[in-house]
């Protein structure tokens, strides 16, 4: 922890910038802890922000997390009140659907080993349903391709305490709508918008942060300010090469009737994920079936000091994906899920992750100011968190040590080889470049 970071006191004015997952759910839990805190958010756009890491039709929530017992238990955590949220809104934000998770090869890989032992470990054996390659087949026909070309071991997480599956899929925009109203009522103030609502800079009296600087030029005044700007993060604070952002690729399908009946009752997947990284859902209730992948990502880097930034369709009207991206889908899927083949890509669309070196958040002060927290580094992982993030990120703002804050903390981590080499999305002369919406058809490329 940073030594002469103190906690706010009671009635302190509180910044947080970016109106994303980590920033709402940290204004709900402020708002929500009897401090009197007067909290306002910015952001610069309207929530849910339409290029925001967490603005989405769907987000996986799941409680597999190989080795990692505290995201285990966070995830548990979040899904209990992800069904309370259920109650309360009239759109449902969770949807209990089941995961199936599966190797290649006739055993699972280590990381879902290390899944299955500490679920097992922590005494939800009986969720656990292994399966081998018949079974997959016998239960998911459309899987048949797959078990054939060696996806043959996998396991379905089932069913959790209270006879609800602890896994499955958050609307992830619902869910932000849902958050953003708590807070409302909560009576957290709200300035949004490109110019008035946009962090331009920190306002500093030497070291101590002392509130921020928006884009209109206006000057707000805190106690604290916390920076929740997602994969923005390190294009406006330095993060010093912790954090950068990454590109990830994300494609809708619109299948035919037919197909529809086909896919009848598809979990969540993941299909040979810690080799593949490939990644798909349910067809929804408009018809859209969503497939991504997560993986090394693609870089955007500015001029200048080359650090990436985030290059969407609000930033850059009518971009899609890049070639290779859908060259990529198309193969996998080709031999994953066949049905696909026929179907144009519909929609498609780059997401940006706040990746950092070891895959953890980062949400700790930052080590070269006070009254400054940053809460990035969600590395593809957090929305699934969005119901207690903010409770744990509260409690870094709180000064509070426990085992989430220190896992948490600043850290100096080395990188390891290539961590910063990573394809563009683009370039200047165009031989990296971005598919045409008739490219992203299921026969022209
Ligand atoms: C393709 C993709 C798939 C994912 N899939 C999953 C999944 O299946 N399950 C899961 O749990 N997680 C998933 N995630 C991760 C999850 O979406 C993120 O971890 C989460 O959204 C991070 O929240 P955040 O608040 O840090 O960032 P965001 O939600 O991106 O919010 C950041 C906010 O900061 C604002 N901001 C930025 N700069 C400024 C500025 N200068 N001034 C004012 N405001 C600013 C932005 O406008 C934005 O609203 C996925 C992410 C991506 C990209």
């Amino acid at each position: 922890m940073n030594s002469t970071y103190q906690a706010p006191t009671p009635g302190s004015k509180i910044i947080i910038v970016g109106g994303g997952c980590f920033g709402l759910s940290t204004a709900l839990a402020l708002s929500s802890a009897n401090k009197n805190y007067r909290i306002t958010v910015y952001d610069r756009e309207s929530i849910p922000v339409r290029d925001a890491a967490s603005n989405d039709i769907s987000k996986v929530v799941r409680m597999d997390y190989g080795s990692s017992k505290l995201n285990m238990q966070l995830a548990i955590d979040s899904i209990d009140i992800w069904n309370q949220w259920n109650q309360e809104s009239s759109i449902p934000v969770y949807h209990n659907t089941g995961m199936l998770i599966f190797s290649g090869g006739a055993t699972l890989c280590e990381n879902e080993q290390q899944s299955l032992f500490h679920i097992r470990n922590a005494g939800h054996g009986d969720w656990i349903e292994e399966l081998n390659g018949d079974q997959i087949q016998q239960r998911y026909p459309y899987l048949e391709n797959a078990v054939r070309s060696g996806l043959s071991s996998g396991y379905y997480n089932k069913v959790g305490g209270n006879n609800y599956v602890r896994k499955g899929w958050c609307n992830s925009a619902e869910a932000i709508k849902l958050v953003y109203q708590k807070c409302k009522n909560n009576g957290v103030q709200f300035i949004l918008g490109k110019e008035s609502g946009h962090f331009e800079s920190l306002l500093c009296k030497e070291r101590s942060v002392v509130g921020i600087k928006t884009k209109d030029g206006v000057s707000h005044q805190a106690d604290r300010v916390i920076m929740a700007t997602g994969s923005w993060t390190p294009s406006v604070i330095d993060m010093k090469k912790q954090v950068i952002a990454t590109g990830q690729v994300v494609i809708h399908f619109r299948p035919s009737e037919k197909i529809k009946a086909f896919l009848k009752d598809m979990p969540v997947w993941f299909g040979d994920f810690s080799r593949s990284g490939f990644y798909g859902f349910p067809i929804n209730k408009d018809g859209i079936m969503k497939v991504a992948k997560h993986s090394t990502g693609y870089l955007n880097p500015r001029k200048g000091d080359r650090v990436s930034v985030p290059r969407t369709q609000s930033t850059h009207e009518g971009d899609t994906i890049p070639v290779r991206a859908v060259q990529d889908f198309r193969e996998y899927l080709k031999v994953f899920l066949p049905v696909t083949e026929e179907l144009d890509i519909t929609y498609a669309r780059v997401c940006w992750y706040a990746d950092s070196i070891d895959g953890e958040f980062i949400i700790a002060p930052h080590p070269d100011y006070d009254n400054l927290v940053v809460a990035t580094g969600d590395s593809g992982h957090a929305m699934k968190f969005l119901p207690m993030i903010g409770t744990r990120i509260a409690q870094v703002v709180e000064n509070i040590d426990n085992e989430y804050t220190r896992a948490w903390a600043w850290r100096t981590v080395e990188p390891r080889a290539g961590f910063y080499d990573r394809p563009l999305l683009v370039d200047e002369n165009q031989t990296v470049r971005m598919v045409t919406p008739s490219e992203l058809r299921s026969s022209k490329l």
